[in-house]
């Protein structure tokens, strides 16, 4: 049956494509660059992204217009959701040109992910552009610990200036993202709470992933969706919320007093692979079908050896299309061991 929703492209099939699990493709994340001012522990360890690391080369990345087409050509397959990401996004020069192209595509829902340290500079410009609202990153309150896990001395104030100056441009809802690793900032889960609580911004407690192979990942350090839960419902009590929209990756939860919600993404212990709906871009066009990839698809080599829209859609829908992912459902000590790709060059 042709799908209504989409945005037509000549010669290629109106019809949006499902996986072999039956998901439809829904949202796309697109790194654009591998690069960051932070070296967080989780992410970026400095031993391995040190001075003499190799990040990409300007001709490598894709550029602002394969971007945008690229973009345009997933909207036609259903696509309605679109995030940036990094590396640190707001590290690409210029970025404010890019979202004015995206923001020009017809019902795409445009969003970005940042550590934050650039906000302050950079927020009017971007809502300017047409950026809707903003996730912003940050682990603990307490400078300490923050610059532990950022491993760059960066202060909390800064983030919270980003934040503000984010608000103040109508950048909203903000969402901060907080990664709880056991032993290092699980302290400052209720702190953390309780200040954005009296904020209003909406927090989402994100499990410490194994993705990559650098972080050094175990088990042990992971605290579970639940446990934070339960640490913020015995100083706030909470109850839980329904989902805003199917495939929502963070669980909802409710303070009892009205006074706002919570998001867990407990990816690690309630695996969520059923409703996953994500592709995601790396920096130099690899198109990737689950966050622990071993492997991508050349899209840049489509894109930059002529080939046809209706290639390009073709291509993407037959990749989709022959998808079983569901790593999270099956992860063992084995796989979180196998060689999968960085997040800072896919973007998480
Ligand atoms: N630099 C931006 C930032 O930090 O928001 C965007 C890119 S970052 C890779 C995207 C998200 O992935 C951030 O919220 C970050 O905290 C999260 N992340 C990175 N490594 C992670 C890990 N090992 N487990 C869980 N989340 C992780
Ligand atoms: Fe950079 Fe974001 Fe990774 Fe931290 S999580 S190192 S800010 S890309
Ligand atoms: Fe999606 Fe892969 Fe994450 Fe499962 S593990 S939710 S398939 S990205």
């Amino acid at each position: 049956m042709p799908d209504a929703r989409l945005a037509p492209v000549a010669g290629a099939p109106n019809v949006a494509p499902v996986d072999r699990l039956g998901r439809p493709l829904r949202d796309l994340r697109i790194s654009v660059t591998d690069r960051c001012n932070f070296r967080c522990v989780y992410c970026m360890p400095k031993e391995v992204f040190g001075s003499d690391y190799q990040f990409l080369e300007r001709k490598e990345l894709l550029t602002f217009e394969e971007i945008a087409r690229l973009a345009r050509l997933f909207a036609g397959l259903g696509v309605e959701k679109v995030r940036l990401t990094g590396g640190e996004p707001l590290v690409r020069r210029n970025l404010e040109q890019l979202i004015e192209m995206l923001a020009a595509i017809p019902g795409l829902d445009l969003t970005l992910t940042t550590n934050g340290s650039l906000l302050t500079r950079k927020a009017a410009a971007l809502k300017r552009a047409g950026l809707k609202r903003v996730t912003v990153s940050l682990d603990s309150l307490d400078d300490a610990v923050f610059m532990q896990m950022n491993d760059v001395d960066f202060p909390v104030s800064r983030v919270l200036d980003g934040i503000d100056a984010a608000a103040a441009a109508g950048l909203a809802p903000i969402k901060i993202n907080m990664v709880v690793k056991r032993g290092l900032n699980d302290a400052s889960i209720v702190p953390m709470a309780r200040f954005f609580r009296e904020r209003g911004h909406i927090l989402r407690f994100i499990e410490y992933m194994d993705v990559g192979h650098t972080n050094g990942w175990r088990m042990d350090d992971v605290v579970s969706a639940r446990e934070i839960v339960e640490r913020i419902g015995q100083v706030m009590p909470l109850e839980p919320a329904d989902p805003n929209y199917r495939g929502e990756v963070a669980e909802r939860w409710r303070y009892r007093d009205g006074g706002g919600e919570i998001g867990v993404i407990a990816s690690v212990t309630q695996a969520f692979c059923r409703d996953c709906t994500r592709m995601r871009v790396s920096t130099e066009g690899k198109l990737y079908t689950c966050l622990f990839a071993t492997a991508g698809h050349d899209l840049r080599a489509l894109l930059r050896g002529g080939a046809s829209d209706a290639e390009i859609v073709r291509e993407i829908g037959t990749i989709w299309s022959g998808r079983s992912d569901r790593y999270s459902e099956i992860r063992t000590a084995a796989t979180a061991k196998l060689q999968k790709i960085e997040m800072s060059y896919i973007g998480g």
